[in-house]
């Protein structure tokens, strides 16, 4: 999955993009404000965290515009610790969550769950689809109990299918939360994760839809 890192704090970003990455996600780094802004606008990101303090535009200017031009992405702001009055604009410019600075990655890393999770309509921290489970706090998959050894690959893609039930993903989406936008992928490199995902898990878990994408059904 895809999540948009805004700070501008080099050495904050640098930690912040290594625990994503070893969490399965595919972090992307931006230092400033209006380059976030744009990124955010027009971009797909499964998350967003935001630091308030940047060069450019401030985040909260940048929060407020990406909500007034309708981007629902969930945002996770990072805040100058005690500063209350940061918080509370930040909840009300549209964020989802706050984090006062310095923190440790684990909390970050929980916090983002939590957010991904309640912007999918997920309410449980285990996600399910009939006999598959998945656990985004141990990063394990298991199927009727037996766990289900993953690559970290064919994990995102997974994660980002459960995450998304009953939606249609389109093939170019779902490369870009498996592989990372910039990344340059023939499409049937996605067709070979999938077939090592379909000889691992139920078979019938993930269909194909031949020219609109790749679902796995809402219900069982
Ligand atoms: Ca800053």
């Amino acid at each position: 999955m895809r999540v948009l890192v805004v700070e501008d704090d080099p050495r904050i970003a640098a930690d912040v993009a290594a625990a994503l990455r070893s969490a399965g996600y595919v972090p992307e780094l931006v230092a400033d404000g209006e380059d976030a802004w744009f990124r955010g606008d027009t971009e797909d990101y499964a998350a967003i965290v935001l630091d308030l303090g940047l060069p450019g535009m401030d985040g909260l200017s940048v929060l407020k515009r990406w909500r007034q031009g309708k981007r629902m992405v969930p945002v996770l702001v990072l805040t100058a610790r005690g500063d209350w009055a940061e918080r509370v604009e930040g909840i009300d410019a549209g964020a989802d969550d706050y984090l006062p600075k310095p923190f440790r990655v684990e909390e970050l890393l929980a916090r983002l769950r939590a957010i991904i999770r309640r912007s999918s309509g997920v309410a449980a921290p285990v996600l399910s689809a009939g006999a598959v489970q998945l656990d985004p706090r141990q990063m394990r998959v298991s199927v009727a109990g037996l766990p289900v050894a993953l690559s970290v690959l064919e994990y995102r893609l997974v994660t980002y299918l459960m995450l998304n039930r009953g939606r249609v993903v389109p093939q170019q989406e779902l490369m870009d939360h498996v592989y990372g936008h910039d990344s340059e992928r023939e499409s049937n490199a996605l067709e070979v994760l999938l077939g090592r995902v379909r000889r691992k898990l139920p078979p019938s878990l993930i269909e194909t839809r031949r020219g609109f994408g790749y679902l796995i059904a809402a219900e069982d």
